[in-house]
């Protein structure tokens, strides 16, 4: 008999291991899911390869899964006739974590459960013998179930389970030669070379043995063992077979009878498909057979996907051929702006032994992604006509994704009129945070009004507050809001909707708004200043063009402002969202130099005018400019230093809270 090696685990592969075996979990069922998991993939790995014509060991072996149960030596055997394992990929597979994929999964531990994992994975990670277990006093058990399966550590979490594990493993390209893998999870597992003798009744696959410990023995019941593949591995593709007996699953329900398939199963099978805890927020299952010959069943997920980070590499839609996986998460299915959805397409009218490589310049594929497009569409207008509370928490979720579309010029169409925006609108009966589609805001626009406006801000609050708007709320007239950097390359990229183009309110000039009349009461107006204090105005604008130095590109009067003291501009017409945009994309913080426009009607202005005839040189206005300054750069999201503000206003506010108690003789 082959000595056995023993061999030690890579750090980040020790840390995830101590996670694991230290933590209590709820869900701890879900290490089934898992081995379940990998024993289909490697069936699946051996049908991809019949298919394509290449030969296998043992050739005529059913592709099954047998589980078997063994209370007298608490043991627990799950075991496929997949494409097993020679020993190089045991030690590839079984002993090192990606380094990537651990460090992702700390990281969501830490999220989930934030004391224990940083805790655990802070101290030892040696894996060594006396680590601190952490009782159930202090720990509070968190849910793995979603973060595990993710980032290939799947295999690992049977050590919940298991205080040994022990892997027999015969490739079903290799020489028939078998390997045992063993390990107890902490730092170290052996590798050992079955003999001839003792490999001779194997055939090809995989037998992952867990040793149960005590705090687990339910998972050496029957029943219980079917109630967790019941629940999470209910849609396996492949025979399950516990003890002996077969336990009847439901492969390819996409090819069921739509008719016969019960909002449940929907939801089984996403969770299966998904891990998503939560129930879809819909289902489109279609069966095409025009142009192409096709099955989809496709989820618009209820919860929020990270398609810009963390799971930017995780969307696509499974295909199938003929029941056959043969990709998962393929990208050439969906466009990007549908990255959201989740499910299976299934065809036959592909070849069996198409490579993956060629699948993207595949024909029969591109006919298949156009249909789902328009079928997704389709499905969405009716969404957004029949059932617009459900359309909302669909665009609240997605619909950041959703608004790339605009780059979609074949559909551009019927993206448009599906995108929602917030808007300055007070939304009527219906409350004030309800978000608008083009059209409702064609149907609020003032006649003659040419241009669709719209406004870059943070949050409805800050729209309201910023100067650029002040002109359009006297008039009434509404303004989109922009809130996310997309939007306004959205808006931009689409140009116009119905005739009416796109256009910011920072670029509106007088011939635009003028001919529409006021609707709000403007604030009583100052009288104007005689011809000898707009000198003096001029040569105070020239005193804070001094003040501020190349800050600004210039300071000047406007004529277009009521209630704000000042605004900043932007000779080139790039609208300040975009501005910061193309600022990001550049790594550039510093502030842009613009121009500063001053309202000479405001109060602060015609005080500061009145210290100005009188004193020119007082440090006060010194202060205030600056602090006005800073002021419009905080409107406009540009402020990078907020402490000098912070610092001068205390000092003016002190100043102003003696002169007042000063005056009043307090
Ligand atoms: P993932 O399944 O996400 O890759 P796992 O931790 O579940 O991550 O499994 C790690 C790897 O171990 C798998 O990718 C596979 O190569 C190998 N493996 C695990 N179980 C089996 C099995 N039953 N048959 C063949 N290979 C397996
Ligand atoms: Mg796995």
């Amino acid at each position: 008999m082959a000595e056995a090696r023993t061999r030690q685990f890579r750090a980040e592969t020790r840390k995830v291991l101590n996670i694991l075996t230290h933590s209590l979990y709820t869900n701890r069922e879900i290490f089934l899911r898992e081995l379940l998991s990998n024993a289909s993939d490697a069936l699946e790995k051996v049908r991809f390869l019949q298919s394509k014509g290449e030969s296998v060991r043992d050739a005529d072996l059913p592709l099954e899964i047998r589980i078997t149960l063994d209370k007298d030596n608490k043991t627990l055997c799950v075991s496929d006739t997949g494409v097993g394992m020679t020993e190089e990929e045991m030690i590839e597979n079984l002993g090192t974590i990606a380094k990537s994929g651990s460090e992702q999964f700390l990281k969501d531990m830490e999220k989930e459960a934030p004391q224990k994992a940083s805790a655990e994975a802070d101290n030892k990670t040696e894996g060594s013998e006396d680590e601190d277990r952490l009782t159930p006093d202090d720990a509070q058990p968190s849910d793995a179930s979603r973060i595990i399966g993710h980032f290939g550590v799947g295999f690992y979490s049977v050590f919940m389970v298991a205080d040994k594990v022990e892997v027999t493993s015969v490739s079903a390209l290799g020489d028939g030669s078998a390997h045992v893998w063993a390990s107890d999870g902490s730092g170290t597992f052996t590798i050992r070379a079955l003999s001839p003798e003792e490999a001779k009744d194997l055939k090809r696959g995989t037998t992952v043995k867990a040793s149960i410990r005590e705090d687990a023995t339910e998972f050496l019941e029957k029943f219980r063992i079917e109630s967790v593949i019941r629940r999470h591995s209910n849609f396996l593709p492949f025979p399950i077979l516990i003890d002996g007996e077969r336990f009847n699953t439901t492969p390819a329900l996409w090819r069921e009878p739509k008719f016969s398939i019960t909002r449940e199963q929907y939801n089984d099978f996403y969770r299966y498909l998904t891990y998503d805890s939560k129930p879809p927020l819909d289902v489109i299952h279609l069966s095409v057979d025009a142009p192409v010959q096709f099955t989809t069943l496709i989820f618009i997920p209820d919860s929020e996907q990270d398609l810009f980070r963390e799971q930017r590499d995780e969307w696509g839609l499974d295909l199938y051929v003929r029941r056959v996986l043969i990709a998962k998460d393929n990208r050439d299915l969906i466009p990007n702006y549908l990255a959201f959805l989740k499910g299976v397409v299934d065809t036959e009218d592909l070849p069996l032994n198409i490579s993956r490589e060629t699948l993207q310049e595949n024909v029969v594929l591109r006919k298949i992604s156009q249909t789902i497009v328009r079928q997704v569409l389709a499905h969405l207008e009716r969404m957004a006509k029949n059932d617009k509370e459900k359309y909302a928490a669909f665009w609240k979720l997605h619909g950041k994704y959703f608004k790339f579309a605009f780059n979609d010029f074949v559909h551009r169409d019927r993206v448009a009129p599906l995108m929602r925006f917030a808007t300055t609108w007070d939304g009527g009966e219906k409350g004030e945070n309800e978000l608008t589609s083009f059209d409702e805001y064609l149907s609020r626009m003032k006649p003659d009004q040419k241009n669709i406006w719209y406004i870059a801000a943070p949050s409805r609050e800050a729209a309201l507050l910023n100067p650029h708007f002040e002109r359009f709320r006297r008039k009434g007239i509404e303004a989109l809001i922009l809130t996310e950097a997309v939007d306004e390359f959205a808006l931009e990229g689409l140009g116009k909707y119905k005739d009416h183009e796109f256009k910011s309110v920072e670029q509106a000039t007088s011939a635009d708004l003028d001919a529409f009349p006021d609707v709000e009461e403007a604030a009583p107006k100052a009288a104007p200043l005689e011809a000898e204090d707009k000198e003096s105005f001029d040569k105070l604008v020239a005193r804070m063009k001094e003040i501020l130095g190349d800050q600004v590109k210039d300071v000047r009067v406007s004529d277009r402002l009521a209630g704000s003291p000042a605004l900043l501009a932007s000779e080139d017409g790039v609208s300040s969202s975009m501005e910061k945009f193309m600022r990001v994309m550049q790594k550039d913080d510093s502030i842009p130099k613009k121009i500063l426009e001053l309202n000479p009607d405001h109060p602060l202005l015609r005080a500061m005018l009145r210290i100005f005839k009188a004193d020119p040189d007082n440090t006060l206005l010194d202060s205030m400019t600056r602090n006005l300054f800073d002021n419009t750069l905080l409107l406009d999201g540009y402020l990078n230093d907020p402490y000098a503000m912070a610092e001068r206003s205390l000092k003016l506010m002190g100043e102003a809270a003696g002169w007042y108690a000063d005056l009043r003789k307090l």
